[in-house]
């Protein structure tokens, strides 16, 4: 109950406004401007991780060269049907061609396969490289190293 000036109640009645037009208005634009910019972050998202196919993470790298110690055979032709050299690497899951950018040591490309049983296959993408190299004994220095990998195509 409200009271007047001299204190003799007063009835105050408040009236619900009716939501005008534009008010409507107003409310579906907001909702469909929230609504796009869900769909928007959700499409960038999906994007960015489009680009960055297996983004960066530590493989296992390991060494060959084409002698028979490493191949089993001297021919020093890659799996791919290319004469070796050195910026090609061996994996399993990866398509000829696929490049790779190994931390510190730059960009190489899969033109060979390994030993199902550490490279992996199509179902099993083991995280390893087996780097070309044209003698053994630079094979053997580089030994195994775990570094960043990044799969820059697929
Ligand atoms: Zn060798």
């Amino acid at each position: 109950m409200h009271y007047n000036r001299n204190g003799f109640p007063v009835e105050v009645r408040t009236y619900r406004k009716e939501p005008t037009f534009w008010d409507k208005a107003r409310f579906y634009v907001c909702a469909v401007l929230i609504a796009t910019l869900i769909i928007l972050a959700i499409f960038l998202t999906s994007c960015s991780k489009g680009d960055l196919a297996y983004g960066a993470e530590v493989w296992k790298l390991t060494a060959y060269c084409p002698c028979v110690k490493c191949c089993g055979k001297s021919d020093g032709i890659t799996a791919s049907g290319r004469k070796a050299r050195y910026g090609y690497v061996a994996g399993n899951w990866l398509a000829f061609g696929t490049k790779v950018k190994i931390e510190g040591l730059g960009i190489f490309e899969v033109q060979d396969r390994g030993a199902r049983s550490h490279f992996g296959s199509k179902n099993d993408h083991k995280k390893r490289l087996d780097i070309f190299f044209p003698t053994h004994q630079e094979a053997l220095r580089f030994g195994v190293q775990y570094k960043e990998v990044e799969v820059l195509n697929v």
